[in-house]
This record gives C-alpha cells, structure tokens and sequence, in this order.
C-alpha cells in the first residue's frame, strides 16, 4: 500500500516482547519502570491477527524484534505461523533482531522455518566492555551462538551502535572479525529515543567517524548492494567486507521509508521517531477484521513524511525505549 506521500509500506517490524534478558545502557535504564504490564500484552494469537491483516494490506517483510524476541514465550508459534504465510507466498522474508544470547538454542529452528537472515547487536568484542555495556552480558554466549547460526547457514549482519568513549577504539576489530567470518556489518548512530540517565550528546557519534576510518584503513567503495532500508552500503577495496552506516542523525533516511512498527501492547507506530501511534486492541475481537484493517490501512496513509532527532535537545521521546517499538 502507498501512503501520502507514494512510498509503498511493505515492511513491519513485530516487537514480540518489551523485556530483555540485556540492559544496554544506551537503550533502556537499568531499573526501567517503564515495561508493559504482563496483563497488557498481546496472546501469540492476537499478534497472529494484527499479522494476518497486515500481510492482507501488502506487507511482505517481517522483522522480528523486541526486547528480545527470542525470550518471548510463544515465538516458536509466532515464527511458525510466518513460515505457513510464507510457504503459501504470502510473505517474501521473515528477519530477526537479536542480542544472541539464545541463538544457540534457537538457531536451527529459525533456519528449520525459513530465518535466514539475522541482526545481531553486538557493540564491542571485548568481554568485559560487552559486559559493561549490555550490564552483564556473556559475550561467549553471544558468539557461540552466532558461529552456531552461521554454520547452519544463516546470513549474519552485526550491527553495532557507535558509542563515544566507549566502543570508538574497537571499529577496525569488528571489521576484522566481521570480515573474517563473512558477516556484514552496519554501524548505527544512537538515537535520542527514551530518556536515559546519560546526555545522548555524551554517547553520540556520527558514522562519518567510523566511516573515515574504515575509509582510511581498508579503502571503501559505493556498493551497488541497494536496499530499501536506511543502511547506505559500501564495500571495502583491501578486506573482504560489506558495511553499511546507519546514520538517523546525521542524515536521516525518511524519503525512503517502507516501514512500520507494532508493539508488544497492540499499538502500531507508523514512524520511530515521532509519538503517534494507533491502539489495535479494540479491534482484536472475532468479527472485527474489517475494522482492524481499515484501521491500519488509515495509519499506513498517514505515516508521517520525517523524524525531527535533535541531538542536543532534549528528546521529544521521554518513555519509551527502545525495547518497546525495537529495533
Ligand atoms: N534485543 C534485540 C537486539 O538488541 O538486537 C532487539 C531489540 S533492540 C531494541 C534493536 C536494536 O536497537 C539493537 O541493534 C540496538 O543496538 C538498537 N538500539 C537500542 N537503543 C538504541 C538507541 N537509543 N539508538 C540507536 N539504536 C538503539
Ligand atoms: Fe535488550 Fe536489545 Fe535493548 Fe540491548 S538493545 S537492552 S539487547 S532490547
């Protein structure tokens, strides 16, 4: 479906869960009084309605995201019910985004129903920095499960978030670790989304940091690898490497946006960056297909035209987080 402004939406983002077996501090704060109640979230079966009537709308992508999403109980039903859409063409991929910690267990059921493809964040290879970051992370965890998906033969794409003073000294490793293991990579400027005991400006780095380095290291060349996601890609000329800079700050990427995002509590944000969204719940009952669909199809035609991030504001999203319409 198109919205107002012609970009054909045809790619959602399913946070299954809120809740994190990680707190990474540039995400959500360490006692975050800001989680769902239990009560409030969707049945695997209501996420399966909301899903049915955005595949009817045209949705063809789904991500698979949270918190994290594979701590949610159900999500093995969840991705089955996306597989059976899937085999019957009804979907063209099903994505996910992890912290990894539960790859190990989980790896060959996602290839077993068709993920074959996955986001890991992993912002630094160092394990005690991992550590520090994610508030008590098992990096061996994380990279036992990763080596676990990708022998399987899962697409592996790191992202990692760019965090002044903290992970700016680790760029050339992770292209070498990513190189090394055919990974991709996506570098990603934090965003001021949920306020958080630290100054984003604190934690702000811009791309261009990662990418002049990287440029100066290993040589980069425009890649013709086009998506429509807000990653611009380059390959590297001296290292086998596709990397992508994210950089919702310093260039934001809206013209092109395709997506949206549904929460765990049954609301749908057209847009991450900005606070209005549309409550699905009332419409979940049997018998209100028409209603839920006409409900989303107004959202998808007015999805907003841009985020306004400003990094030396003060964020005009105060409590919610990352964790709740994820990444
Ligand atoms: N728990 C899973 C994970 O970490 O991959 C999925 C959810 S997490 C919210 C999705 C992505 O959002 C991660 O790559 C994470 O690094 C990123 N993220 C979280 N808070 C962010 C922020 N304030 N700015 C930019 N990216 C953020
Ligand atoms: Fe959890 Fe992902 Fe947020 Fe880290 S970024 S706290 S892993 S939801």
């Amino acid at each position: 479906m198109l919205d107002s402004f012609g970009r054909k939406i045809n790619y959602v983002r399913v946070s299954v869960t809120d809740r994190c077996d990680l707190r990474c501090d540039y995400c959500m704060p360490l006692d975050n009084q800001n989680f769902i109640k239990k009560k409030e979230i969707l049945t695997i079966q209501n996420l399966i309605t909301i899903s049915e009537s955005l595949i009817y709308l045209g949705i063809k992508k789904f991500r698979i995201t949270g918190g994290e999403p594979l701590i949610r109980k159900g999500i093995r039903d969840y991705i089955e019910f996306l597989n059976s859409q899937k085999n019957k063409k009804n979907l063209e991929e099903i994505l996910l985004t992890t912290n990894g910690t539960q790859l190990s267990n989980y790896a060959e059921f996602l290839f077993k129903n068709n993920v074959k493809r996955i986001n890991v964040s992993l912002d630094s290879l160092d394990s005690k920095k991992f550590s520090l970051i994610t508030n008590g992370g098992l990096l061996t965890n994380v990279l036992s499960g990763i080596k676990k998906a990708s022998d399987l033969g899962i697409k592996i794409k790191i992202n990692t978030v760019l965090l002044k003073d903290v992970n700016d000294d680790e760029i050339i490793d992770i292209v070498k670790w990513c190189s090394s293991n055919n990974f991709k990579l996506s570098f990603i400027e934090v965003m001021p989304i949920g306020d958080i005991l630290k100054k984003r400006k604190d934690q702000y780095l811009s791309v261009e940091f990662a990418k002049k380095i990287i440029n100066k290291n290993f040589g980069l060349i425009k890649s013709n690898h086009e998506t429509s996601g807000p990653s611009k890609y380059f390959e590297c000329k001296n290292i086998n490497l596709t990397v992508g800079f994210i950089s919702p700050i310093s260039n934001h990427f809206c013209s092109t946006c395709n997506r949206l995002r549904v929460t765990s509590n049954g609301k749908i944000f057209p847009c991450l960056g900005d606070n209005g969204s549309e409550d699905l719940v009332p419409y979940l009952e049997a018998g209100q297909e028409m209603k839920l669909r006409k409900i989303l199809s107004d959202v998808i035609f007015n999805k907003p035209e841009k985020h306004y991030f400003d990094i030396n504001k003060e964020s005009y999203i105060k409590e919610r987080f990352m964790n709740t319409t994820g990444g």
